[in-house]
């Protein structure tokens, strides 16, 4: 039988059942809805996860890292969502022994292209370059309204950290972008250690910005030039994010290594962060 391309190749509600279940073990966490998507009759509540992870009842000097992680923008890269869950599952056995941090998570940001595995949601608009339109898609005014709600750089509220979940089906091998206004790069220590779990694009250029042993350095002033078809990452960075990073796992090995090395990663840019 064939499968005609409208068809769910995922469930999105089996999904939020598996995320429900993990966040019911995470005292503290929560699910916030922050508005709904509809797609040919199909619902598709859109939702934020918020939590604390670190040391308890330890004091601490510093103060928390404030860190957002995107999942699933991109519906036909389904290990970054995985991972996302995947993390949040750990969180009972590793939450205590990360670095003290505030997370806004959101774990599925275009659920009808996840479950239809297209880049694109239902109607065929890539969210990822739709950050700076004022008509974009609910999918990107909700996320935006909600990122609004809990970062103000003006305020002294910004995040320290953004980390988008991606993947990429026309590289051979892993690679990150690191977009970087202070602090110190990571982006060869994460390389370093994605290399014992995935094979790393070790190309000069890659989607056609020159790279250099598996990192993407956007230029700042370049970046910040770009006037429109904003991604979410440019988004963030723009409202005062230091420190963007978005992995890009190879579709070349299993899902599950993807998705472990996605989270194993997270994980790792935390500690590295912490440490600076
Ligand atoms: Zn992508």
């Amino acid at each position: 039988m064939t499968r005609s391309l409208s068809t769910p190749r995922r469930s999105y509600q089996s999904t939020l059942l598996r995320l429900e279940r993990a966040l019911r073990t995470i005292p503290g966490s929560r699910l916030i809805p922050i508005g709904e998507a509809v797609h040919g009759g199909r619902r598709y509540p859109l939702l934020a996860v918020t939590l604390t992870v670190g040391p308890v009842g330890r004091r601490h000097n510093r103060r928390p890292l404030r860190v957002c992680l995107g999942a699933g923008i991109h519906g036909d890269e389904p290990a970054g969502v995985e991972a996302a869950l995947r993390w949040l599952e750990a969180i009972p056995a590793i939450g205590r022994r990360l670095p003290a941090a505030e997370l806004v998570i959101f774990p599925c940001l275009n659920p009808s292209g996840y479950e239809r595995n297209s880049r694109s949601n239902a109607d065929g608009i890539d969210l990822n370059r739709q950050y700076k339109n004022p008509r974009a898609p609910v999918e990107v005014r909700a996320v935006r309204r909600a990122i609004e709600g809990v970062s103000d750089e003006q305020a002294g509220r910004r995040f320290d950290l953004s980390v988008e979940f991606h993947e990429d089906v026309d590289s051979a091998g892993f690679y990150l972008y690191e977009l970087i206004d202070r602090g110190r790069p990571i982006g060869r220590r994460l390389i370093g250690a994605a290399a014992r779990r995935l094979p790393i694009n070790h190309a000069d250029e890659i989607e056609g910005v020159d790279a250099e042993a598996g990192i993407i350095h956007r230029d700042r002033r370049a970046v910040l030039r770009r006037r429109s078809r904003w991604p979410h990452a440019l988004y963030l960075f723009h409202r005062g994010t230091p420190h963007c990073l978005t992995f890009e796992t190879p579709v070349t090995v299993s899902l599950s290594r993807r998705s472990d090395a996605q989270a194993a990663l997270f994980t790792l840019a935390l500690r590295l962060l912490a440490n600076h």
